[in-house]
């Protein structure tokens, strides 16, 4: 059994994280972490006791859902809350962070941003990582992570396109077959 590393951990608890944003327009899940301990977590929702968008439905103004806080923000506002020190510490979050993230994130002193996913990365906000001296690093969620059954639905699924195969299903079908596997077990 291959031990999993830091990075996959936390950017696995971060994609948990997402699982519980209550916008549909987009689901975040950002962690803070110090000296490999987490420290704080958060995701895409409303505040506290208030009205969720999958309820209500989004408050879009200039095309922004305006009802959320975003991940990252909820991530540092819990250390806010809990007088939690951020000096020093990194964020693993599952969506490369906006403009208005990226200025908080910076000002609360963390030193090191990993995101899975570009996401209409804004020129300004990359400026501003590079200026303040944050590294920013891509570290995308490896397959099988979130699914420790993964290596037999992987298995299962190649006997079957096999079998499949020897059965006469033509190469064309075969082809289109093998490609939804293909996405299916890989982050691509
Ligand atoms: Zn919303
Ligand atoms: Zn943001």
């Amino acid at each position: 059994m291959e031990r999993l590393s830091w990075d996959q951990y936390f950017m696995a608890q971060s994609h948990l994280l997402a699982l519980r944003s209550t916008c549909p327009r987009l689901a975040v899940g950002a962690t803070i972490v110090r000296s490999n301990r987490i420290i704080a977590g958060g995701y895409n929702g409303s505040i506290s006791g208030g009205e969720h968008c999958t309820d209500a439905g989004c408050y879009v103004v200039d095309n922004h859902c305006i009802r959320t806080i975003h991940a990252e923000m909820n991530a540092l506002l819990q250390c806010a809350k809990f007088g939690v020190s951020t000096e020093g510490a990194e964020m693993y979050v599952t969506h490369f962070p906006c403009v208005h993230c990226t200025k908080s994130i910076i000002q609360s002193g963390i030193k090191k941003v990993s995101y899975a996913k570009d996401y209409h990365n804004h020129p300004y906000a990359e400026e501003l990582f590079q200026d303040a001296g944050i590294q920013t690093e891509k570290v995308i969620l490896e397959e099988g992570v979130l699914d420790i059954k993964n290596e037999e639905k992987l298995s299962f699924t190649s006997e079957l396109l096999q079998r499949l195969e020897q059965a006469g299903v033509s190469s064309e079908e075969m082809k289109k077959l093998h490609e939804r596997a293909n996405q299916l077990f890989t982050n691509a």
